[in-house]
């Protein structure tokens, strides 16, 4: 099935993921615990998906995979084509470096640097000039509307304005696709539609993927498809009508 605002490119591609957490050893038998079972799903480019599902339902287990910061215990992952489910921790981390830009609940900025600085870091470490990078988070910090804040540190920005921040900086390596993990967990309810907003400009101006995990209905309900996880298996998976979200009120 294509889903509306995606390409027929996939992206993603999952099969049966299977996550199995070892945790150890009890009197002679292993105590394991399975936290996803078959999950299956394929994500094209341009995409825009909520994961949704109650505390304990695997979304962070399965972001983790998406994301290539774990590995499932079976089943495969085609990331661009790619099957990522068999790589080393380098291999791994390379791609994503490379491909993916990630978003979290606490925004994850370094306290002691400039908006700028926590924007440019990724392409610092990529081995980019200071000056070329700093451009680059410059016109990004434009772009997610913060020219004014770029000499602030974290401590001196709202929640709304540090999510901006950190969006900014998961763009800096220009992914194929942004992960974000609860973005918007931490942030009153307006904040937290302008961060939608901004997630849906992106993903309709710039075509960029983008998965995020959600809570929240009304979050949720910004994105164009739902999948729905409960303990671990997925339990629903549909496109959103459109359109849904009434701006709320400035
Ligand atoms: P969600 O993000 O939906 O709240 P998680 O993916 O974080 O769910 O967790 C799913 C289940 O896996 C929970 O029961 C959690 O305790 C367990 N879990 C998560 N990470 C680990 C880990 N590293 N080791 C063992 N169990 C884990
Ligand atoms: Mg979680």
């Amino acid at each position: 099935m294509i889903h509306p605002g995606g390409s027929s490119e996939p992206l993603i591609e999952v099969e049966k993921l299977c996550k199995i957490y070892r945790l150890g050893n009890h009197a002679g038998t292993s105590l394991n615990l399975q936290v996803l079972f078959d999950v299956s799903f394929t994500i094209r480019r341009g995409e825009f998906v909520a994961i949704m599902g109650h505390s304990g339902s695997g979304k962070s287990t399965l972001m983790n995979i998406l994301g290539c910061l774990d590995t499932p215990t079976s089943g495969h992952y085609r990331l661009a084509g790619h099957d990522v489910s068999t790589l080393s921790g380098n291999q791994l981390a390379s791609v994503r470096n490379r491909q993916i830009g990630f978003v979290f609940q606490g925004f994850n900025l370094l306290r002691r640097m400039t908006a700028l600085d926590n924007v440019a870091i990724p392409l610092l470490y990529a081995g980019y000039s200071r000056a070329e990078s700093r451009r680059r988070a410059m016109s990004l910090l434009q772009q997610t509307g913060l020219e004014k804040f770029v000499m602030h540190q974290p401590g001196q920005l709202s929640g709304g304005q540090q999510q901006r921040v950190a969006i900014s900086r998961a763009l800096i390596n220009q992914p194929q696709l942004i992960l974000a993990d609860e973005p918007t967990g931490n942030l009153d309810t307006q904040t937290s539609h302008e961060i939608m907003q901004l997630f849906d400009r992106l993903n309709r101006e710039e075509g960029m993927t983008i998965v995020i995990v959600t809570h929240e209905e009304d979050i949720a309900a910004w994105t164009r498809r739902l999948i729905r996880l409960k303990d671990g298996r997925i339990i629903e998976d549909r496109p959103i009508a459109k359109p849904v979200v009434p701006l709320s009120k400035s």
